[in-house]
């Protein structure tokens, strides 16, 4: 007997796209799933009988008037289940639901204090899902899974949690498991990076991009990487955290250990800092409005910062060659004053590669958020019913 796994039918393909993907027409279910265009219809036509399918108004396809033209974009019945995106940030948790047509139904966020530990922050997210389901008039036994967000490097299967400049202690070492037990949930985790990768690939500025490096430009700065369709994470998940790359052998003293790390020059609280002699204690609203005033001494540090970031991106570049470089995080916000820096920076230090088309993010503040439930719609074991049936 063979030890391979048994073949997946057509209709787990067809399902498991829909799930990982979200609305999409029979012509792109065919090329994402890898089913013949000639078997497509056949699948999709059962799957819609037994009301696991539907068009994409959220009507049952059979009920809709032109149910079977070919440009009718086909979902997972929203119905069938729900799953959450939770993001550990800087002082703050956040919860997103999604219904398993990739709509948003729900959300809720809590302020947590600085350097919380992980028994606060895990107790604060199963509240804040808990009033988010309830609010969304869904129980926790709609949640077939939930993907979490933490702002440090995770090691992946079994999935434990490393040591982190930022999170607190209590985190680290940390597993799956554990989130799992706190939040009464299956999960998946990953960091914060991999994730806005992740959700501006599957809703934003990355779609359709193969080959595309999105970059998180916030209180600290770390890259997500997809090369050939797919999110690279390295031997330790720790790949494309270029905050920690070094910028100054002889620079400060980085709160990773290091010296003259790109962080510790380039991300926000680098960005702060060099402000205070001015302008007195600051925070990222303070930054802004003194951007907003055209006041020089925070456009010449911003900027300053914006172009080391892109000298880092261009060597990123050079080994990866993107076709997108999609820039996120709130710094992403300040337009030209950002962009044109890293734009700089990049055609001067990328060669021979051709400079990769340089956009800000599609998904405001919601990147990895959404990143987390595009994790747990991609990692979740959950299949309906129907999938089992022989197809
Ligand atoms: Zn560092």
């Amino acid at each position: 007997m063979s030890s391979k796994p048994a073949p997946r039918s057509s209709r787990e393909l067809v399902l498991r796209a829909l799930r990982e993907r979200g609305a999409m027409s029979r012509a792109e279910l065919a090329r994402y799933a890898r089913v013949a265009p000639s078997t497509i219809s056949t699948v999709v036509q059962e799957l819609v009988a037994d009301g696991v399918v539907v068009g994409s108004g959220g009507l049952h396809a059979a009920q809709r008037p032109r149910a079977g033209r070919p440009g009718l974009r086909l979902t997972l019945n929203p119905g069938s289940g729900a799953v959450a995106g939770v993001e550990f940030a800087y002082r703050r948790v956040r919860v997103l639901l999604c219904d398993l047509a990739h709509n948003v139904v729900g959300s809720g966020e809590r302020e947590l204090p600085d350097a919380y530990t992980s028994t606060a922050g895990l107790a604060a997210a199963r509240q804040v899902l808990g009033e988010s389901l309830a609010a969304a008039g869904l129980t926790h036994g709609a949640l077939i899974g939930a993907g979490v967000s933490l702002p440090g490097p995770i090691r992946h299967r079994p999935d434990v949690v490393k040591p982190s400049a930022i999170l607190p202690g209590g985190w680290h070492g940390l597993t799956g498991h554990d989130i799992q037990e706190a939040l009464g949930v299956p999960v998946s985790i990953d960091n914060d990076s991999n994730l806005a990768a992740l959700g501006e690939h599957v809703w934003g500025a990355g779609q359709g991009c193969d080959d595309c490096v999105t970059v998180k430009f916030h209180y600290g700065i770390g890259c997500g990487l997809f090369v050939n369709g797919t999110l690279v994470r390295g031997a330790a998940g720790g790949a494309g955290e270029i905050g920690h790359t070094t910028v100054d052998e002889r620079g400060p003293l980085c709160r990773c250990g290091k010296r003259g790390c790109l962080d510790s020059y380039a991300a926000i609280p680098a960005m702060l800092d060099a402000l205070r002699p001015q302008h007195g204690r600051l925070a990222l609203p303070g930054l802004m409005a003194l951007l907003a005033e055209r006041d020089p001494g925070a456009i010449r540090v911003v900027s300053d910062a914006a172009e080391l970031v892109g000298r880092q991106l261009a060597v990123v570049c050079n080994l990866l060659a993107p076709a997108r470089v999609v820039v996120v995080g709130a710094m992403a916000e300040s337009g030209e004053l950002v962009f044109g820096p890293i734009r700089t920076a990049m055609q001067r230090n990328i060669a021979p590669n051709e400079l990769p088309g340089l956009v800000p993010g599609a998904l405001g503040n919601r990147h990895t958020a959404l990143g987390a439930v595009a994790l747990a719609l991609g990692e979740s074991d959950w299949l309906p019913a129907a999938a089992t049936r022989a197809g």
